[in-house]
């Protein structure tokens, strides 16, 4: 039995380079077009095995090309794909992404196709590879009663990257083990703005239901809460060049730290390198490093 579960989306990820993100109204001209394998699930799935998981995904993509390539993808990564299925009348997920090529920051529409008829059903008729991965992997771009039903079916660590940021049911809360917002979406789960680390701290704090938050912070590395204690992670440096996947390759790294028997605190300090390595080549799932990466970067 693979030892991760992954319950998301699988996309395929056009890529424009831009020198800025255009405003409401504005065409900003762009580089080249570049189509990646990408969408949360997938990558997390992606990024766990290249630290050397065993990970199996529950997804849906379309009864087309892309859908096929995005397996046959996922197969070659070594991630478990005989249930990802596809489902006709929808086309494969897909994401529009800018990113500015001096900062390296990434504005994303997603488009979710195919994977909006990932079901509560289909994560039932799956019970025993939930009940028995020591983590379910969910995030927020299947529908919400799915990623409720994954949680609840869950036998080990259920760890949710609530991203994009939505609304959360507070049984769900309760059902999460570990939850990993970045400081934009903790944001929007307490609902007030998080000016500086003290403020992130304090919700990450505030948080009821999860056993323990990890708050990934960009540049600035991870803050880690557990049982009400307050850790900060610093970051690995890097000259970063394009940050699409980041919080990706932060969690997927994170699951594996943890199927691994480390602990929490060094589960995270790994997924912080994992996830700076990440953003210093193009892409989503052609930027996730490989566990032989990590620990050269690691020394
Ligand atoms: P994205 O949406 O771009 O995938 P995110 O917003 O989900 O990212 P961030 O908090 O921006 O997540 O970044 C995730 C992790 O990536 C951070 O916790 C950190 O470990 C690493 N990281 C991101 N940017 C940098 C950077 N400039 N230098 C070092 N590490 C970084």
């Amino acid at each position: 039995m693979p030892k991760i579960a992954v319950v998301g989306s699988i996309n395929l990820d056009l890529v424009v380079p831009v020198p800025k993100h255009p405003r409401p109204g504005e065409t900003v001209l762009g580089g080249d077009l570049a189509e990646h394998p990408g969408g949360k699930g997938a990558n997390q799935a992606v990024a766990a095995a290249r630290m050397g998981a065993s990970v199996a995904m529950l997804g849906r993509v379309g009864a087309d090309d892309a859908g096929a390539r995005l397996r046959r993808v996922l197969d070659l990564e070594g991630v478990d794909t005989t249930r990802v299925l596809p489902v006709d009348g929808l086309p494969t997920g897909r994401a529009l992404i800018a990113v500015d090529h001096t900062t390296g920051e990434n504005s994303i529409i997603v488009s979710p196709g195919a994977n909006t008829a990932l079901s509560p059903e289909h994560c039932a008729s799956e019970g025993a590879l939930l009940r028995d991965a020591t983590v379910t992997l969910l995030q927020h771009e299947v529908p919400p009663e799915t990623v409720a039903a994954a949680a609840r079916l869950a036998g080990g660590t259920v760890l949710l990257n609530p991203a994009p940021a939505r609304e959360l049911a507070l049984d769900l809360l309760h059902m999460v083990d570990l939850l990993v917002p970045n400081r934009g979406e903790l944001a929007s789960l307490v609902g007030h703005p998080l000016p500086d680390l003290h403020a992130v701290a304090d919700a990450a704090r505030q948080l009821r239901g999860p056993a323990a938050v990890v708050v990934t912070l960009g540049a600035e590395g991870a803050l880690l809460c557990e049982d009400g204690a307050v850790a900060f992670v610093p970051p690995h440096p890097v000259a970063p060049l394009d940050t699409t996947a980041a919080g990706d390759a932060f969690c997927g790294a994170l699951a594996s730290g943890l199927v691994d028997g480390r602990s929490l605190h060094e589960a995270v300090r790994r997924a912080n390198v994992a996830a700076a390595l990440s953003t210093t080549l193009a892409g989503a799932q052609p930027s996730l490093p490989t566990r032989e990466e990590v620990a050269r970067a690691l020394g």
